[in-house]
């Protein structure tokens, strides 16, 4: 029962660790990635491909291989604290580490690497890419569909950056950085407002507290 699947294309991604990367796609629609397609992908393969609005990305967890699988997990929309069966989650630590994110495509690049810019992702840096397909609405969409533990959006923190900091940021850095921190990145059982937490997103390192609902941004610095 093995096959052996290769890696068809890598993302680039700001997101330079798993700390603050969304923990589904489309909660931070400021996070673009560049999907770089192997050499031997040209542009035919991607004809057609520019039509569609959506696409569904399966990818490896690479990050998350050598910290194995579990039949059971703790997602983090329950607290961390409930144990779900991993097929009922998406969580990275499954058998085979496959993924799946619905991503939007913003652009299409054929020069000498393929590229598709997509948004809305919640991808490391460095993702293997296995497969991509164009997402299909009118079979694929069911809004109504009942969705388990998984009922609607996560509550969103709100935002702000202390004495003007980030203030000469551009202005998609700074919507990445906010909407990231907006998704709550702390473990779910974690709630310790003097504590200061550390994020590298693009070419930044930024750090930032939480009290309650809110997130302070307190220094946003060029990452080394
Ligand atoms: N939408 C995908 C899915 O449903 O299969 C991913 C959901 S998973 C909960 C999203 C989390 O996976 C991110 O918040 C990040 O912590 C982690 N992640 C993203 N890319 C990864 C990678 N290449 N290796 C390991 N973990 C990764």
């Amino acid at each position: 029962m093995q096959h052996t699947i290769a890696a068809i294309a890598t993302a680039r991604s700001p997101y330079k660790q798993k700390f603050g990367i969304a923990r589904q796609p489309g909660l931070v629609p400021a996070a673009e990635v560049c999907i770089e397609l192997q050499p031997e992908f040209n542009a035919d393969s991607v004809r057609g491909l520019a039509d569609f609005e959506y696409l569904w990305i399966s990818f490896i967890f690479h990050d998350a291989v050598s910290e194995g699988w579990s039949p059971l997990v703790r997602p983090p929309r329950l607290g961390g604290r409930q144990k779900m069966g991993v097929f009922a989650t998406r969580s990275p630590h499954r058998p085979n580490h496959l993924g799946l994110s619905l991503l939007k495509l913003e652009r299409i690049e054929t020069g000498k690497t393929v590229k598709l810019y997509c948004s809305g992702a919640d991808l490391l840096d460095g993702t293997p890419i296995v497969d991509i397909k164009p997402y299909i609405p009118f079979v694929e969409a069911k809004p109504e569909a009942a969705s388990g533990f998984v009922s609607g959006k996560p509550q969103e923190l709100a935002v702000i950056w202390a004495n003007g900091i980030g203030a000469d940021l551009p202005a998609n850095e700074r919507a990445l950085i906010a909407q990231s921190i907006a998704q709550d990145p702390r473990p779910a059982y974690q709630d310790i407002p003097e504590r200061v937490y550390v994020m590298n997103i693009s070419a930044y390192e930024v750090k930032f507290q939480i009290q309650n609902d809110t997130a302070t941004v307190i220094a946003v610095e060029y990452a080394d």
